[in-house]
């Protein structure tokens, strides 16, 4: 791995350096200050373990950064523990404070004393190398004597240590970028799994750029009338007939073409702009549903971040329902098992006060992250959505129907359907159907598909002939 970021390929970085995706928090030049007269002693240490405070950081980074000759192999480490907080609370703070002063003489024995390593809060450290050190072999060295237990008043901690390394190049030695880099490498060497370095690449630089990108541009979206909604057909087994259409969103982005809600929905509900955008998706999906013949139903996903706001959201659906005229009963919600991690008592009443409006509720994904029994005993969902993963791809087959036949029987037996979602073959369609599956969804039957088109489907029953599609058994 190289610590040295390629020349000339990484554009600069706003003064500020922000990282989105980063929760390690940035750090800026403390330059703006160095008018205001020079700070004593006390103000630059941390008095728990005696070593640079943040400030300290700040000043010294961009004194290091003025005064290193071009053949200076400078570097900086961003030091963040793994399971700290976890020690605090179970050990208390004692014990805690402890430790990092236990850290803190690991890092001292650990480095050449020429280094400055600062404390930058919680359990973040920073180590600035001037010259001559090889950051990645002193990294590497520092994961493994972070990572050893440590014994305090006779109670052993087990904790770890993530780094991001980065290293000052000829063309991009400015103090915010530096920073920058190593977080970026940081939270890389977070998501790959922590206990573990890595040092800056430009791709890193990349994708933050793309992500910010793409949130600045999520933010305008709605304003711009970027975003469209397709529907998937939802058919009943026993009546060969369809009976729903799920609305999916999709955002036709000016430049990019279309992006996958796989992409943009977790950027969205992480800024917070799902809310306004899923309200957008209840408006427009009743607007259209109201008009298809048959009475269909109109299920809607609703992500956790709208719960949060219950009244925002009761009046939400109300307002939809009133001004499209669409019957309460023929509007269905899909909320994941997350949203009913999130806030327990509260979203069960949000839920009630939800189905009191007479629409429906549905519970998707079911059988991936934390379902459980309780949580469908918890409230009387209308619909089970199996997740398609026990349906189709790797983990189908044998534990997938399984899994199929226990959950459409939990479902039958709390007076709740079960659709089976990703339905691609008459052979899919045919094992969900002799496991218990009420209904299906899958491209077997339709692919997501736009308002006008569904009209058409409906009009003309054009689905008149899914009976051919796999369910004769
Ligand atoms: P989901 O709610 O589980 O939606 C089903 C996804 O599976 C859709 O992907 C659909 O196009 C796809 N799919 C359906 N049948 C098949 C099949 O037979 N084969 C395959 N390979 N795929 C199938 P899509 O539209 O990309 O949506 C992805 C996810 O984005 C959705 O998963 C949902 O979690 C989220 N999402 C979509 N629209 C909205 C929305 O309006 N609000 C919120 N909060 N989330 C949404
Ligand atoms: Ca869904
Ligand atoms: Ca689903």
């Amino acid at each position: 791995m190289s610590v040295a970021a390629e020349p000339g390929r990484t554009k600069p970085a706003p003064v500020v350096a922000r990282v989105p995706a980063d929760p390690a928090p940035s750090v800026q030049p403390d330059t703006g200050r160095s008018h205001e007269g020079s700070p004593s002693e006390s103000d630059l240490r941390d008095p728990l373990t005696g070593l640079g405070n943040r400030r300290h950081f700040n000043q010294a980074i961009v004194q290091v950064l003025a005064s290193i000759a071009p053949a200076d192999r400078a570097a900086l480490l961003m030091i963040d523990l793994d399971r700290f907080k976890n020690v605090n609370d179970t050990l208390g703070q004692t014990v805690g404070d402890a430790l990092l002063r236990l850290v803190t003489r690991r890092l001292q024995q650990s480095t050449r004393g020429s280094e400055m390593i600062f404390r930058l809060g919680g359990d973040e450290f920073a180590i600035l190398l001037r010259n001559g050190v090889d950051a990645e072999v002193l990294a590497d060295r520092l994961v493994d004597v972070l990572g050893r237990p440590y014994l305090i008043e006779g109670q052993v901690a087990n904790i770890g240590a993530s780094i991001g390394v980065a290293a000052v190049t000829e063309n991009d030695a400015t103090a915010a970028n530096l920073v920058r880099h190593a977080n970026l490498a940081l939270h890389s060497a977070k998501a790959a799994g922590r206990q573990r370095w890595h040092a800056f690449e430009p791709l890193m630089a990349q994708r933050a750029d793309t992500r910010r990108g793409l949130e600045i541009d999520l933010r305008k979206a709605l304003r711009m009338g970027e975003f469209r909604l397709v529907y998937q057909a939802q058919m009943n087994i026993q009546a060969r007939a369809v009976t729903g259409f799920e609305a999916l969103l999709r955002w036709h982005h000016p430049t990019r073409g279309l992006v996958p809600p796989d992409i943009f929905i977790p950027i969205a509900e992480e800024i917070g702009a799902i809310v306004a955008i899923g309200e957008w998706v209840l408006r427009t999906a009743c607007a259209e549903a109201v008009n298809w013949p048959g009475n269909p139903v109109i299920a809607v996903n609703v992500s956790p971040l709208q719960f949060e706001d219950r009244d925002r959201l009761l009046a939400t659906v109300h307002r939809a329902l009133s001004t499209s005229g669409l019957a309460p009963d023929r509007l269905e919600l899909e909320i994941t098992e997350s949203a009913l991690l999130r806030q327990d008592r509260g979203i069960l009443e949000t839920l009630h006060r939800l189905r009191a409006l007479g629409i429906r509720i549905a519970m998707d994904d079911f059988g991936t992250g934390y379902s459980s029994l309780s949580q469908l005993m918890a409230f009387p969902f209308d619909k089970i959505k199996i997740d398609q993963s026990f349906v189709r791809g790797p983990a189908a087959g044998a534990g997938g129907t399984a899994v199929v036949r226990a959950i459409a029987a939990l479902g039958a037996s709390l007076g709740m359907s079960a659709i089976a979602e990703g339905v691609e073959t008459a052979e899919q369609a045919l094992m969900v159907k002799t496991n218990g599956c009420t209904d299906i969804q899958g491209y077997l039957i339709s692919k997501p598909i736009p308002g006008d088109q569904v009209l058409e489907m409906l009009r003309t029953s054009s689905l008149g002939t899914v009976s051919e599609k796999g369910l004769e058994s």
